[in-house]
């Protein structure tokens, strides 16, 4: 007998049928002997509608009273579960985060879990009972209630999986699993079997969204096994986990997939005078103006000046192009320029660790479909390369196709 701790996301829970399927889903892994633990969040939209309302009154609301209001859309969806499961002949319980306790710092509507006490769980589960928690909340040490940020309910899913030493944590979603790459842009992507969290990490950081970076973070952290799978339809999802299996059977491909990002914008520096503490006058601003940079490149310098490149969100452009252009007079650098029509996409996987020349593979599928490449950058367990945005999806497909993402490894 396991313990399980399944996570229903909003348009899982969405309507009162939605949420009667999740009673009939949970109480399918019930019937095969596994305790189980389920974390909600709120239903589709509600959420969203909660900060609206508070917005009415005030539209720069946040904080502590933010939270308060916010924690209700998953209290609302704890009872509706746990109504639904008691109808259906089986014992349930619902708890808020703040009732389990689950301890959070005071960092309202961002605060991160420190400590989980889970008797109360433990003793509903001796009894035979479902326990159902309301995702994305808990209490400080003051008990006032907060909130871990949009998306948290996936990481009081892992944060209870691994207080509980759960055999599973199980994401139940709107998509079957974690995709070769976005299914949109390429019809023919795989869904992968299995996937690291290093990998995950990386896809996720990207701008592959099915889980909470956070949450990934914290199953890694703690080597829960996570699995991402579809509420709607059945299969095995994908699970998430520290290491393909020994078994050389488990698919382990050179390239587990291909992320993108299209928020990117790049800015140049030319003839910046090349001597110790100018990166610093360059970022040292930028950083200030609470602008993350992501590449970051310097030339190899040629009559003592180079030239410094880097790349931000496409929302920060404007302000990074300023802060640059007041650097660049200080500086005395020739000339500022700025790029926000670009994307970053790039090929992941732990494979890449014992083979060599991914990346002159990468660049000729690349060529061979006449792209340029603006800027390159690469990680152990990843390359990534800045093109124009008119290339991106003539990119990732021919990436996709090149390295045959199609087909099992
Ligand atoms: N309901 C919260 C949100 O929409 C938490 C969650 O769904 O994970 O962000
Ligand atoms: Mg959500």
């Amino acid at each position: 007998m396991a313990l399980l701790v399944q996570k229903f996301g909003g348009t899982s829970v969405g309507s009162i049928e939605r949420i009667e399927a999740v009673a009939e889903k949970v109480i399918s892994y019930r019937d095969q002997g596994n305790d189980m633990v389920v974390v909600v969040s709120a239903m589709s939209g509600e959420t969203n509608r909660l900060i609206e309302l508070a917005r009415q009154i005030d539209p720069q609301t946040r904080g502590r009273e933010l939270d308060v209001l916010l924690t209700t859309g998953e209290q609302v969806t704890i009872a509706l579960l746990a109504m639904a499961l008691q109808k259906r002949g089986y014992p349930a319980r619902s708890y808020t985060g703040g009732q389990v306790r689950i301890t959070t710092d005071s960092a309202h509507n961002k605060a991160r879990i420190k400590s989980i006490e889970h008797e109360k769980i433990t003793g509903d589960l001796q009894n035979g009972c479902i326990v159902v928690v309301a995702g994305f909340q808990g209490v400080d040490e003051f008990d006032n209630i907060t909130t871990l940020g949009r998306g948290g309910s996936d990481t009081t899913g892992v944060a209870l999986a691994a207080a509980l030493k759960a055999q599973e944590c199980q994401i139940f979603t709107d998509v079957d699993g974690v995709y070769t790459t976005d299914p949109r842009v390429v019809p023919e992507a795989r869904r992968l079997n299995i996937i690291t969290f290093e990998e995950m990490l990386e896809m996720a950081s990207l701008g592959s969204k099915v889980l909470q970076i956070r949450a990934v973070e914290f199953a890694q952290k703690y080597k829960v096994p996570l699995r991402v799978l579809s509420s709607f339809e059945e299969g095995e999802g994908t699970l998430i986990t520290s290491e393909y299996g020994a078994d050389k059977t488990m698919e382990q491909a050179l390239i587990s997939g291909i992320a993108f990002n299209r928020d990117e914008a790049q800015l140049t520096l030319n003839g910046v005078s090349d001597t110790p503490g100018v990166a610093y006058q360059i970022l040292g601003p930028i950083s200030d103006a609470n602008i993350e940079v992501d590449m970051i490149l310097q030339n190899v310098s040629a009559d003592g000046t180079t030239d410094f490149t880097f790349t931000v969100h496409r929302n920060d452009f404007e302000t990074a192009l300023d802060s640059l252009k007041r650097t660049a007079k200080k500086l005395k650098a020739r000339e500022v320029s700025g790029n926000n029509k670009i994307v970053k996409i790039s090929i992941v996987g732990v494979g890449m660790r014992s083979h060599a020349g991914i990346a002159s593979r990468m660049f000729e599928i690349l060529a061979n479909e006449g792209i340029n490449i603006l800027m390159i950058s690469t990680s152990e367990i990843k390359i990534s390369v800045v093109v124009d945005e008119k290339y991106l999806e003539l990119g990732v497909r021919a990436l996709h196709e090149g390295f045959d993402l199609k087909s099992q490894p």
